[in-house]
Order: structure tokens, then C-alpha cells, then sequence
């Protein structure tokens, strides 16, 4: 099989660049590898960045009625074309193509809150706060804003940002994970047939050297990052540190909680399908079951009973589950699961050993189910981003909650309770960003925001929402006269309302 060569995409065309450098891209399912995705030097980004700038200004001046036109114009391509996309995603990151399909409609959600931006754009008015005088607010776009993205969503985290960035009049530079950088590609050339200007969505590939060119330049106004936790810290650290306005999304470890007069049939539905949906390759897995008093036995049966008949396989194929993302990512997640056993954890179910429904040279790890994990095994401590789902007793609600709010991250929690107080006393003491009652993976919609608290994000803004809408604008305050401009002539006092 020949090869593909993945570029950049700048002014509405691809470009090749002049960095030697690229980077293999795999088919997880078959280790093939499938394409050699860009590096760009510093050339490369440099001039993708300026695309970026000089496409700004008149973005900035193209009036609400044709950006919001170009908007539903994309949303409607992509509606009708997701299946093209799927399959991109899915010889790309391996994840099954429901799976890849539902994180396009995610994304697309993203796209439709944006379509209504004249709303959101609306600022206020105060007629005659002096007299003659009125005061009002306008929200105006950045810049050029950077958006650099993680492997495991190559469609729907980009589409977290790029919709609201545009909507709001800003242009973009993505810099999607060089794992699966073609979904990038797929979406740039959908922008240019919805009738975007060239320029204003422009596409980076490359690695450090192009993250740190978007971090240092001083046409990039602004970062959004998501991405595992050590590099959101230094992506925060350094974008700041450049007088951006960074959000740095990162890690997770999400934790579920099982309370006694939980439905445990609902609950064991949720816990397969929040730990192994996407092998355990999403931010809002559920890697730790929190089992409280003695529903723990009843819970790990009914799981088991779920998961042995789960089909592990090539994504196209119509497999439950997919392979893992690079075979390096797969034995790190397989040694987490060795180190777990160690440990003394009980291996209820073992995936290290999974006869996969695909190419023997694919990157598989069945799902695997650990029981009696202490807070103290790196199975616990660490992301492992795979399909591995440890079982932690404990005996009450409190000791449960105490181990949400200890750990380091906070991205998302769930609680299965049938018990509305104890669920309401949840959401008021977990210190965790996004919240499910009897919802294991509790994504907010499009227009409400997501993001984590502690080190699951950086920054103090959340993804798209009315937040989104905020983190790409910024605020002007005017305060005008007209009509009968009389001046009080000369007075150097601070001017004072009348
Ligand atoms: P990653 O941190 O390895 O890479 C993310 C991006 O940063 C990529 O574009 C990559 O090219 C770039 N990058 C990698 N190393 C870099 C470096 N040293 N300097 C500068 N840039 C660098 O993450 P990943 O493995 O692609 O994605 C998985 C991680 O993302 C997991 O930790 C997961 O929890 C997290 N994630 C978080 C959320 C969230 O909403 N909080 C959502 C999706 C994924």
C-alpha cells in the first residue's frame, strides 16, 4: 500500500511546507501504516500563522448575516456527509464508527449553538446614564486564535472551538494531534465548500515545535488546548506567560460511585459502557467504580455478565469496542493492568489476552474489569486512557466522596443512587467539574460549557457555551453623546454623572 503524505492546510488550499520532518500514521486495527503526517518546521508555521493574521480583518468586518450563512451552510455538509468523516476517524483512531459518528453529531452540536451568534453577540444599552448620554457594550473578536487538539477526538474537540472562534469573527490555526491529523484536512475543505473566506480556518501539523510556535507568536491571540494534564500545565504556563488568554483542558481520572439502593442493572449498564466505550480512550471515562457498602459483589457480577459477550474488533466491522490508539499507547495500558495484578487487584475480567475480531498486527486490549483496587496502585492513581475499569470498596458516602475530592483531577463524576437527597447532596460537594445523576458520561450540550476543575483544566473558562462565546470576544465599553453636544467647558475634574 502506497502511502499518503498529510499537509497543512493554509488560505484555503493544501500546503506542503518545507520541513522534512513527518511522523508515521497507523490504521489501529491493522498496524498498517497508512500515511506520513507533516512536522512542520518553523517556516511552516510561521506561515500558516500569517495566513491566520491576514485574513483577519476582513472577517472581522463580514457582517453576522454571512458569517452566521456560512455557519448553517457547514453544519448542513456535515450533517449530510458524517458518514465520510466516521471512516476517517476510524482508520485513523480506531474507534468503532458509531462511536466516530457520535462524536461528530457531539461536535456538530457545537456547530448549531453557533449558528445562533447574532444572539449571543448582543450586547447591552443604557440610554441616557447621564444625561444625553448613553453607555453600551460590544463584544469584539481576538484575533487569530490557536487550537491545539488531542488524539482521541479528532473531529468533535476541534469542534469544541473552531465553530464559536469563527462564529465570534476570529480566525483559526488548528494543530490536531499528529496521531489522526486527516480528520483536520476533511473539515478545512468542508469550510471552503460552505463558502468560507480562505484564511480564516487554517490547519498546523506538526508536533512541540509547531505547539510552541503558536505559543510564542504574537499574532496568536489566543490558546485552547486540550490534552493530557503535563502538557496543559506547561501549555497554560507558557501561553500566559506570552500575554495569551489560554483554556488548557487536560487529564482525567472519573470516578463513578455506586450507593446501596442504586438500580444495578442501570448502574452496570453504565459502567460498561462509560469504561469501554472508545477502549476507554475518551476524557469522561469512567476508569474507577466506587462501590459503596456491600453492593459490590452484586455490581462486579452483573458486569462481568455484560462484558463477556463484548465484541472486541476492527472498527468497520461492527465491533463493541475498537483497538487502542498506537501499539506503544496499548502495552502502557497493558502494563498498567501487569502493575494492578501486582499489586494485588483481583483480574475479574483479563483483556490482555483477547482474541480480536481483526487483523492480528491490530493494537488490541480487550476489556478488563479490576477488583479490590486501593487508592495507593498506580491502576488508580494514573490515567491509563484504556479499557480498564478498577473496582474500589469502600464503606460509606462520605469515604467516597472524600476520594473524588482527593484526587488531583475533576473533570467528570457520576453518582447512581435512587435516593434524590443523597444525589442532590452530591452535586453540591464533589469537587469535579461535570456532573451525572444516574448518567455515566455527563458531556454538557453545546450550550452549556465543559470543562474539568483542578488539574483536568487550566485557565478559568470552560469550552464553547456562553463561556466559548466569552473566551473568544472581548469586551468595549462606549459611552457616547449625541444630540445637543453641550460641553460644561473647561473642568479638569474626574467627569462625574448628572
Ligand atoms: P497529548 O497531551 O499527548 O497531546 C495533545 C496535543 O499536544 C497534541 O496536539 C500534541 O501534538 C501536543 N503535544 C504533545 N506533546 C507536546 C509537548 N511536549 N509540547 C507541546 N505540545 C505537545 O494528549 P493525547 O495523548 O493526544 O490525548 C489524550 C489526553 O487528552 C488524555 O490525557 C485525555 O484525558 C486528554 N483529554 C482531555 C479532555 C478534556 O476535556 N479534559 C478531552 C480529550 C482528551
Amino acid at each position: 500500500m502506497t502511502t499518503n503524505t498529510i499537509g497543512h492546510w493554509v488560505d484555503g488550499k493544501p500546503f506542503a511546507g518545507t520541513s522534512d520532518r513527518t511522523a508515521e500514521v497507523t490504521n489501529p486495527a491493522t498496524g498498517e501504516v497508512t500515511g506520513r503526517v507533516a512536522l512542520a518546521d518553523l517556516d511552516d508555521a510561521r506561515a500558516v500563522i500569517a495566513a491566520a493574521a491576514s485574513a483577519f480583518p476582513a472577517w472581522r468586518d463580514t457582517s453576522l448575516a454571512k458569517r452566521t450563512s456560512i455557519l448553517f451552510a457547514f453544519r448542513e455538509l456535515l450533517n449530510s456527509r458524517k458518514d465520510e468523516l466516521a471512516a476517517i476517524i476510524t482508520a485513523e483512531h480506531g474507534k468503532v464508527l458509531s462511536d466516530a459518528l457520535g462524536e461528530i453529531s457531539r461536535g456538530q452540536e457545537v456547530v448549531e449553538f453557533a449558528c445562533g451568534i447574532p444572539h449571543l453577540l448582543k450586547g447591552g444599552f443604557t440610554e441616557n446614564a447621564s444625561t444625553k448620554v448613553d453607555v453600551f457594550s460590544i463584544r469584539q473578536p481576538l484575533g487569530p486564535v490557536g487550537i491545539i487538539s488531542p488524539f482521541n477526538f479528532p473531529a468533535m474537540v476541534p469542534m469544541w472551538f473552531f465553530p464559536v472562534a469563527i462564529a465570534c469573527g476570529n480566525t483559526v490555526v488548528l494543530k490536531p494531534s499528529e496521531k489522526d491529523p486527516t480528520a483536520s484536512i476533511w473539515l478545512a475543505e468542508l469550510w471552503k465548500e460552505a463558502g468560507l473566506p480562505d484564511g480564516v480556518f487554517n490547519v498546523l501539523q506538526g508536533d512541540k515545535l509547531a505547539v510552541d510556535e503558536l505559543l510564542e507568536s504574537r499574532a496568536i491571540k489566543s490558546i485552547s488546548f486540550v490534552g493530557s494534564t503535563p502538557i496543559a500545565e506547561y501549555v497554560y504556563s507558557t501561553g500566559t506567560a506570552n500575554g495569551k488568554r489560554v483554556q488548557a483542558l487536560g487529564g482525567a481520572k472519573n470516578h463513578a460511585i455506586v450507593l446501596p439502593d442504586a438500580d444495578l442493572d442501570l448502574a452496570a449498564d453504565a459502567m460498561v459502557n462509560a469504561g469501554f466505550g472508545s477502549a476507554g480512550e475518551r476524557c469522561m471515562a469512567i476508569s474507577a467504580l466506587v462501590a459503596v457498602g456491600d453492593v459490590a459483589d452484586d455490581l462486579v457480577a452483573k458486569i462481568v455478565e455484560r462484558t463477556t459477550p463484548l465484541r472486541t474488533g476492527d472498527g468497520t466491522r461492527g465491533s463493541d469496542m475498537g483497538p487502542l490508539v498506537t501499539k506503544a499507547h496499548r502495552d502502557k495500558v497493558a502494563s498498567y493492568v501487569d502493575a494492578g495484578e501486582n499489586d494485588g487487584a483481583t483480574v475479574v475480567v483479563d483483556g490482555r489476552g483477547v482474541q480480536a475480531d481483526g487483523d492480528p498486527n491490530g493494537f488490541w486490549l480487550g476489556p478488563t474489569l479490576l477488583d479490590h483496587v486501593t487508592p495507593e496502585m498506580s491502576v488508580y492513581t494514573d490515567e491509563i486512557f484504556g479499557p480498564v475499569l478498577s473496582v474500589v470498596r469502600v464503606e460509606t458516602y462520605d469515604d467516597a466522596l472524600q476520594l473524588i475530592n482527593d484526587n488531583p483531577y475533576g473533570n467528570g463524576t457520576a453518582i447512581f443512587t435512587n435516593d434524590g437527597g443523597a444525589a442532590r447532596r452530591f452535586q453540591n460537594e464533589v469537587e469535579v467539574g461535570m456532573v451525572g445523576i444516574n448518567v455515566p458520561i455527563p458531556v454538557p450540550m453545546a450550550y452549556y460549557s465543559f470543562g474539568g476543575w483542578k488539574n483536568s483544566l487550566f485557565g478559568d473558562t470552560h469550552a464553547h457555551g456562553t463561556e466559548g462565546v466569552h473566551f473568544f470576544t472581548r469586551g468595549k465599553a462606549v459611552t457616547a453623546r449625541w444630540l445637543d453636544p453641550s460641553h460644561g467647558g473647561i473642568n479638569l475634574g474626574f467627569p462625574q454623572n448628572d
